[in-house]
């Protein structure tokens, strides 16, 4: 095959590859082929079909009988902070009342962190992601809440993905407590100028106790003026305006909807919204699990993500989320496969990831397992066991 880069590689003899390139293979949305290969030219897929019909290239990898699968997009974590919060989840999951602050805790800490410090933490599980086959991730600011901390969290995230998020509204600064007035002001004024040159998208925790409609509508609407683009934290503790307000302000996603109402369906059905569900948070509190079957049979585009946090999911594999979303949220196996690859890569607006067909990244992971099938049928077990990122074995 002709090289636009000097070196082909041919991934061939996979059990079942999964392109979500419905124009592929079986027709599904997964487009699945079987006994099949993979033809990476340089960064990118440049051919994928059945093994016997693939061209001729430089490399040969076989793969064994292992299924291939687009490496996961993991459209929504927090990895900029610095402590953890093992007491606190010790005494939710024994049953005790804890008053430990939550969030403000993790503040604290990070804001007591050098960046040397919060840039080791960040790669570590980065790390982590990247060996259970997560290719891609966003990742938010949040924990810092001042125009320095926030602008830092930023800038050393944007160092290491281009999906950067700015939340200076994850809550209420703990100094701003009797004035939260002045700090949305200090949100959409200051703190977003100094932020905004690292970020791509701006977030909101809209929910009781953060920040309400009209807040969350003020913030976003600020981000949008300096050219950053919405999603937003919307109906995961209890009803309210965020699912709404992300259709209006065209946000990328909408993330949680554990708790909706029927015209918050339809919204997201009528929209390009995406609704981003996070079953590890529900998984780690404890908590109602999202219907991810309800938005599905409406017409709802979802995306499965970690959350990965210190206070409420604590996990960064993609695997483990996929497996609470079959047994728990109503997904098919299918389903949740595609709502972590090509649902993550739609919540992030992007076309070039979250597929394995000819223009997009070779991003991809190989799977100790005859079928994705796997992931939740054998939930826990590490079946990720090769990664490969922008056509190169990365893990
Ligand atoms: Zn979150």
């Amino acid at each position: 095959m002709s090289s636009t880069t000097g070196t082909t590689t041919v991934i061939t003899n996979i059990a079942t590859l999964v392109t979500n390139d419905p124009s592929l293979g079986d027709g599904s949305p997964l487009g699945l082929i079987r006994d099949a290969a993979v033809v990476i030219d340089g960064h990118r897929v440049a051919w994928t079909g059945e093994s016997s019909k693939a061209p001729a290239t430089d490399n040969r990898v076989d793969a064994g009988g292992r299924a291939v699968i687009p490496g996961f997009v993991d459209s929504h974590s927090h990895l900029v902070f610095a402590g953890d919060r093992t007491e606190e989840f010790n005494a939710r999951m024994s049953g005790r009342a804890y008053s430990a602050g939550g969030i403000r805790t993790t503040v604290a800490a990070t804001r007591a962190a050098t960046d040397a410090q919060l840039e080791a933490n960040l790669t570590r599980y980065l790390a982590e992601a990247l060996r259970q086959g997560t290719t891609t991730f966003e990742t938010k600011s949040g924990y810092g809440l001042t125009v320095e901390d926030e602008a830092r969290a930023l800038r050393i995230a944007a160092a290491h993905t281009d999906e950067v998020t700015y939340l200076g509204a994850h809550i209420v600064s703990p100094d701003y407590a009797e004035d939260p007035a002045a700090y949305v002001a200090l949100v959409t004024g200051e703190m977003l100028d100094a932020c905004a040159p690292y970020a791509r998208w701006i977030d909101v925790f809209c929910e009781k106790g953060a920040f309400d409609g009209d807040q969350a509508r003020a913030i976003l609407t600020a981000g949008k003026a300096k050219g950053l683009h919405p999603r937003i934290h919307a109906n995961q503790l209890t009803y309210g305006p965020g699912v709404q307000l992300a259709v209006e302000l065209d946000a990328a996603s909408a993330d949680h909807c554990t708790h909706l109402t029927d015209d918050d369906v339809d919204a997201l059905a009528n929209s390009a919204t995406v609704a981003t569900l996070l079953p590890g948070a529900e998984f780690s509190t404890r908590a109602e699990w999202p219907d991810a079957r309800r938005l599905l049979d409406a017409g709802v585009t979802v995306a499965l993500s970690t959350d990965c946090n210190p206070g409420s999911s604590f996990t960064s594999s993609v695997p483990f989320c996929i497996a609470l979303a079959v047994r728990d949220m109503g997904m098919t196996p299918d389903e949740a496969l595609w709502s972590a690859t090509a649902g993550g890569a739609r919540a992030l607006r992007r076309d070039d990831i979250g597929r394995l067909s000819p223009g997009a990244y070779a991003d991809l992971a190989l799977l100790d397992a005859p079928s994705h099938v796997h992931l939740a049928y054998r939930p826990g077990v590490p079946l990720v066991t090769e990664v490969w990122r922008r056509g190169l074995r990365v893990s």
